[in-house]
């Protein structure tokens, strides 16, 4: 879209600061013109159907894979993360918006409910329609991937969005402005509003119809009340501390091997990265000896150097040297690297053991290339202890026989067995957190409902004699309204 004389902000190379692009900021009084035309938008992207969309969609993927190292250059450029994990990051975000594409038309289709004895002579239907303008907020770790899991699903189902991608990536968010807009069959479907914190609280008490958050739980809840105050809905993805159990039957090589790049990889800036491990004391010695082993082969850098990259926001060097520091201070031992390893703009990976549970390194997000691994006695424990943290966002359980059923005793939105991440790539499951990792979903069908609404039709098929819902009922209706719920016990309805 054309750009006013708006004040505007860099963003900047994370190894060496540079400023590497200009972007507008976006004004409250911005966000109110964009939400405008989106809503004129909206009627016509509702009207052309799901096939259409679906076809728009699927163009716009090929596209991107089309310019996948364009796109992967970018967020390499602006994260500083290795180009084969920003190729890897573009490939599943596409696959998030074919699989929205090419489902949309079945989950939202009407669905048939039984309408109960007592208004046997009713057909009951649920409709969904698409909520109208979507407001989605970004964060930088995954700069495609987090928010085309909103974005395409919210698109597939109908919506127009505005997208506020994070201050630290917003050529991505551009990028894929720009891109959709190639394949759109008009314009204001889909509209990226950059700026700064600001501009993300200006979206909340916009007129949009819901709101999508990814970012920090600090964030997600200003957003959570300030949406509130405008009575906008919200999904809400945020941080994690996630687990990782491994039993005493676990492939402890494999076990190593994931949890150690799921703590590691892209800088451990993932939210669903390890941060904490529990392990069978009868197997820890191992875990422990082939962690350090595996940590003294990885190391950080630029991209084409490191196996992965600097921390992307300064800031968080100091959350996690402190982090370092509080696990050691309370009594944690560094089996690997140590404060040491902290070196601006990298963090070298960090392996901890002992850390008391009451540590903060234990307690809150770390958001780095650390690793925290502590003994169990038994898989109750392990539970009790995972269970334990303020957020419940993922986690991981290595068990050749005890998967499934330590699993369901996880409070947390996803688990992988015998893996890490997966859930991620795969587009048919719901994606999300409970307790402080938030709440709503993305991805699979249920992510796709968040943008829609459920309206309820009911329709008289034919009429009874009996007439419950007027004031011309009788005395012997009621007692028979009475007798029958007697009788029934539930299953008038
Ligand atoms: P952040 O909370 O600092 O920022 C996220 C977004 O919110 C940015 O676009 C920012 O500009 C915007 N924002 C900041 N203040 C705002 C305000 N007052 N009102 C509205 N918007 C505002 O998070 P971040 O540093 O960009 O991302 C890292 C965090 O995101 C980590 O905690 C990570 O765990 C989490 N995350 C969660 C998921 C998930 O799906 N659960 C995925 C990726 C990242």
């Amino acid at each position: 879209m054309a750009t006013k004389q708006r004040p505007s902000f860099d963003s900047h190379n994370p190894i060496n600061g540079d400023a590497i692009g200009t972007y507008p900021i976006f004004s409250k009084s911005d966000i109110a013109d964009v939400v405008i035309r989106a809503r004129i938008a909206t009627v016509k992207w509702q009207r052309i159907g799901f096939s259409a969309r679906k076809q728009v969609l699927l163009a716009w993927s090929s596209l991107i894979m089309k310019r996948i190292e364009q796109i992967a250059e970018l967020i390499s450029r602006e994260t500083g993360k290795p180009m084969s994990d920003a190729r890897l990051e573009v490939s599943i975000a596409v696959n998030h918006i074919e699989w929205a594409a090419r489902h949309a038309d079945s989950i939202m289709r009407t669905s048939f409910r039984r309408p109960g004895l007592l208004m046997a002579n009713m057909a009951a239907t649920v409709e969904r329609s698409p909520l109208g303008v979507i407001g989605v907020i970004g964060p930088w770790n995954y700069p495609i991937f987090t928010p085309v899991g909103s974005i395409s699903y919210a698109l597939a189902a109908g919506n127009s969005v505005l997208f506020k991608p994070s201050e630290y990536s917003p050529g991505v968010g551009m990028w894929l402005e720009e891109s959709f807009n190639e394949v759109a069959p008009f314009a204001d479907i889909f509209t990226t509003i950059t700026g700064l914190a600001e501009t993300g609280s200006a979206l909340c008490v916009s007129e949009i119809d819901k709101l999508s958050f990814t970012g920090s739980t600090r964030t997600a809840k200003l957003v959570a009340a300030q949406c509130a105050s405008a009575m906008i809905p919200v999904v809400l993805e945020c941080g994690g501390k996630d687990p990782v159990i491994v039993a005493a039957d676990a492939d402890i090589k494999r076990a190593v091997d994931a949890t150690m790049w799921s703590a590691m990889a892209n800088a451990g800036q993932s939210c669903i990265g390890a941060e904490r491990v529990y392990v069978d004391e009868k197997v820890a010695d191992e875990f422990i000896a082939r962690a350090v082993e595996l940590a003294s082969t990885i190391h950080a850098g630029g991209p084409g150097e490191g196996n992965y990259g600097p921390a992307t926001m300064p800031s968080q060097i100091k959350v996690i040297s402190s982090h370092i520091k509080a696990a050691i201070a309370d009594g944690g031992t560094c089996v690997y690297g140590g404060p040491q390893s902290v070196k601006s703009p990298y963090v070298q990976p960090v392996v901890l053991v002992n850390v008391p549970e009451s540590s903060v390194a234990m307690r809150e997000e770390t958001f780095g290339p650390i690793i925290i691994i502590n003994r169990v006695a038994t898989m109750r424990e392990a539970i009790d202890l995972s269970n334990a943290s303020r957020f419940g966002l993922g986690a991981n359980v290595w068990s050749k026989r005890q998967g499934k059923k330590i699993a369901s005793q996880l409070q947390c939105g996803m688990v992988a067995i015998n893996s890490t991440f997966a859930f991620a790539a795969i587009a048919s499951v719901p994606f999300g957190g409970v307790k402080d990792s938030g709440s709503g979903r993305v991805h699979g069908p249920e992510g796709l409902l968040e943008y829609t609404f459920a309206r309820t039709v009911v329709r008289t098929r034919f009429h009874l004699p009996l007439k419950l819902l007027s004031f011309k009922r009788r005395p012997r209706e009621d007692a028979l309204v009475i007798k029958l719920t007697k009788l029934l016990k539930g299953r008038l309805s």
